[in-house]
């Protein structure tokens, strides 16, 4: 029996309905950007497995540093405990975070990520004696699928039986460029009638939301806002970090720098489950206390487990080497022109394009998961290019290693499905 067929007897799968959509694909080998099936077919990584591989997959320089660390350390209790692979990530880490960051809190996922930034801004104020109970949160935002990042994601459309159960968070749309005297007053409305402890937000780019950007100078107003008022900013970087935008972080284009960051997938380039939490020494030094109970009691198993550290610091010295900034910019370049022509397809209603991030709308209204956004998908799929599609939003976001050819091949096979929808 194939892989596939096996599948079905034990496994139940993330994000799927089995009922409507029972089949899956199974992927045998992966090297640099192209994936294999257990058929012998080939597809073109162009989301970098959900933005985490993007030094391609299997990459020798990645896997020989884990291998070696894998014989050396593999894993140890993290607390009481410390180790090599984790420390070093610290002080290379906070090297390219933004200069405010200090500290950096260990997690094994974005999600958990999350958990921890919404712990750091409610323990915070607690911690002060100044007990506060309400976040802000984007509208169309996206945090992760455990309780505390659900209750944060305005996304929230298939929550419905959770619902009850969450922290209480106020929504503000996104910075368009021209509503930001409305968001403001909107804040103040917010800031004025609630206890407000923390914002959290998707900084530039909202993944989930189909890649929705906005506007930098809006999104910098107010975390402005948010410092004057003493709200804890907490940027949401799981996505965004590590080259994607252009520059090492999203919050880089912002002159207010946030107060938290939550990083995972790209940060372990895609090898092993990991996640970080960085604050401000402003905010490490709320929980230092004579008293146990203000530290931050939260814990996972798999904290900086050194397997992965190794994972993220080989990731990180590929990521500033030349070669991987020199490739970066090659991509920006090349999705720009691709941008241009694409433009003028009267099927196409907008594109936009953040660093190595590009997304283009479709003219037509299509259900997030409905018989559209699948027919798109499978095409995409007959002609070797693993792309999925967000309702009526088709995006680009390959690792860094990604050659022309096969850029050129992901562009020629959208412009194709153009034809089909
Ligand atoms: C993927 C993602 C998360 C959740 O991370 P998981 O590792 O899937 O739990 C949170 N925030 C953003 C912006 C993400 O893209």
């Amino acid at each position: 029996m194939s892989i596939k067929q096996r599948d079905k007897k034990h496994i139940w799968h993330p994000l799927t309905q089995h009922k409507l959509h029972p089949e899956t694909m199974a992927i045998v080998k992966a090297k640099d950007c192209l994936l294999y099936n257990e058929d012998g077919n080939e597809y073109i990584d162009a989301i970098a497995s959900w933005y985490s591989s993007m030094y391609g997959h299997c990459n020798d320089f990645i896997t020989s540093r884990v291998y070696k660390q894998m014989q050396q350390l593999d894993h140890v209790v993290f607390a009481g405990f410390t180790h090599e692979p984790a420390v070093k990530l610290s002080e290379e880490l906070i090297k390219i975070l933004p200069n405010n960051q200090e500290k950096v809190f260990f997690g094994d996922n974005g999600s958990t990520s999350i958990e921890i930034g919404i712990k750091m801004a409610l323990q915070y104020h607690f911690n002060l004696g100044d007990k506060r109970n309400t976040l802000i949160a984007f509208e169309d935002s996206f945090h992760g699928d455990t309780f505390g990042a659900m209750s944060v994601s305005g996304l929230s459309v298939y929550n419905g039986p959770f619902e009850d159960f969450f922290i209480d968070v106020k929504r503000i749309p996104t910075p368009n460029g021209e509503n930001n005297e409305t968001i403001l007053a909107k804040l103040k409305d917010i800031t004025d009638n609630n206890k407000i402890a923390g914002f959290i937000y998707e900084p530039l780019v909202q993944g989930a939301a189909a890649m929705k950007m906005h506007n930098a100078d809006g999104l910098n107003q107010i975390l402005k806002f948010c410092k004057t008022n003493n709200i804890i900013t907490v940027a949401d970087e799981v996505m965004t970090g590590f080259g994607k935008t252009g520059s090492f972080f999203a919050s880089d284009f912002m002159e207010t720098k946030p107060d938290v960051m939550c990083m995972s997938k790209a940060l372990t380039a895609g090898l092993m489950p990991m996640s970080i939490t960085s604050c401000t020494q402003d905010i490490y030094n709320a929980f230092l206390s004579d008293d146990i109970g203000k530290g931050l009691f939260h814990c996972h198993t798999y904290s900086a487990n050194p397997i992965a550290c190794s994972a993220a610091l080989a990731g990180l010295e590929l990521l500033q080497s030349q070669d991987i900034q020199d490739n970066i910019k090659r991509i920006i370049s090349k999705h720009k022109t691709f941008g241009k022509h694409i433009k003028t397809n009267k099927k196409v209603k907008s594109i936009r394009q953040k660093g190595i991030i590009f997304a283009l709308d479709l003219n037509i209204e299509m259900e997030r998961y409905g018989d559209l956004r699948y027919k798109l998908f499978n095409f995409f799929m007959e002609n070797g290019v693993f792309l999925r599609p967000l309702g009526e939003t088709i995006y680009i976001q390959a690792p860094y290693t990604i050659s022309n050819a096969q850029l050129n091949k992901i562009y020629k096979t959208i412009e194709d499905a153009l034809e089909i929808v």
